[in-house]
């Protein structure tokens, strides 16, 4: 890369012999700009992308505080700098589409003219690359979504159960899984009809979101079958997981109208086991859980 030297820009933009503040020339050499859209272009996702671009700032000018904030994503990089000056700049796009966000700078000094020059140059080179990332994840979101309920589908659980798998075997994090499937739902379509049957399944997605933690994934994986990933997880955590359902589904009017219930099975992750044998493990659990209910009916 061709750096720039920090002195000729560095809080004081009168301090450049080469450029002057109102020069159309750009700043950025050709082969500082290829630099940056090569380092840009390295990923599609908005964190390392805007990690990337966070380093190309602090190479090129100085380090900030900065934050990006657009309607389908927010990115936040503290460099723990005192935040005295804010300056906030729009992102367009060059088609007119909507905006694409908001993104701030905050330091302990004033940007200068010369530096907020080299921001909207950087910014011209970021602008393509943001597009795609954010057009990326809303697509992603949509592939990984079920429709109907809005938690994860069968694609997205097989991904984090993939990646939650690798993380334990890394970190040692306990890891459960549990399966389960609404008891009687089929009656309940046959006789409320499929409309209701639908508000059945969106109102035990929130049951289940509402009773795991933040760092827990809810998927529905199709029909009235739902998966819990639980990361980290302890011998106790299923059983107080599956007591929070019970509360929920107590809390829940709909539920409570129809006498609804769910059988559930898990399994505890442990070293060498694949997803698909966690998977068993938890549906044949579920499987004899199922059998006791119809008993008992
Ligand atoms: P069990 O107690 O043994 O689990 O039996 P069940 O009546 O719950 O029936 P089962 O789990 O075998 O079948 C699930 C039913 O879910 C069958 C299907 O008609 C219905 N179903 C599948 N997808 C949807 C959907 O998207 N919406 C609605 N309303 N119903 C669905
Ligand atoms: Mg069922």
């Amino acid at each position: 890369m061709e750096s720039i030297p920090n002195k000729e820009y560095s809080y004081n933009g009168t301090k450049s012999p080469i450029f002057t503040v109102f020069s159309n020339e750009p700043l950025l050499s050709t082969k500082d700009k290829l630099f940056t859209l090569e380092t840009l272009q390295k990923s599609l996702d908005l964190k390392e992308i805007m990690e990337n671009f966070a380093s190309l700032v602090a190479s090129f000018i100085r380090p900030f505080n900065i934050r990006f904030q657009s309607a389908f994503g927010f990115f936040s990089l503290s460099k723990s700098l005192p935040s005295n000056f804010t300056r906030n700049f729009n992102l367009d796009s060059a088609d007119h589409s909507p905006r694409l966000g908001t993104m701030t700078y905050q330091s302990e000094t004033p940007i200068t003219a010369t530096e907020d020059k080299l921001l909207a140059e950087l910014h011209q080179l970021l602008q393509p690359t943001l597009k795609h990332a954010l057009r990326f994840s809303e697509l992603s979101s949509m592939v990984y979504k079920d429709h109907l309920t809005n938690i994860g589908n069968r694609a997205y659980y097989e991904e984090t159960i993939f990646h939650a798998i690798e993380q334990s075997n890394r970190t040692n994090l306990g890891l459960s899984l549990m399966v389960l499937d609404i008891n009687k739902f089929k009656p309940i379509n046959d006789t409320y009809g499929h409309t209701k049957g639908d508000q059945v399944l969106n109102a035990f997605a929130q049951v289940l979101t509402k009773s795991i933690r933040t760092s827990d994934f809810v998927f529905r994986l199709g029909g009235d079958e739902f998966v819990v990933i639980l990361q980290p997880s302890a011998s106790c955590s299923v059983s107080k997981v599956q007591q929070r359902i019970l509360q929920e589904i107590d809390k829940n009017s709909l539920l409570k109208e129809l006498d609804f219930s769910a059988s559930y099975g898990f399994s505890h992750w442990e070293i060498g086991t694949t997803a698909s044998q966690l998977f068993d493990q938890a549906d044949q659990h579920l499987y004899q859980n199922k059998a006791l209910d119809r008993a008992q009916r």
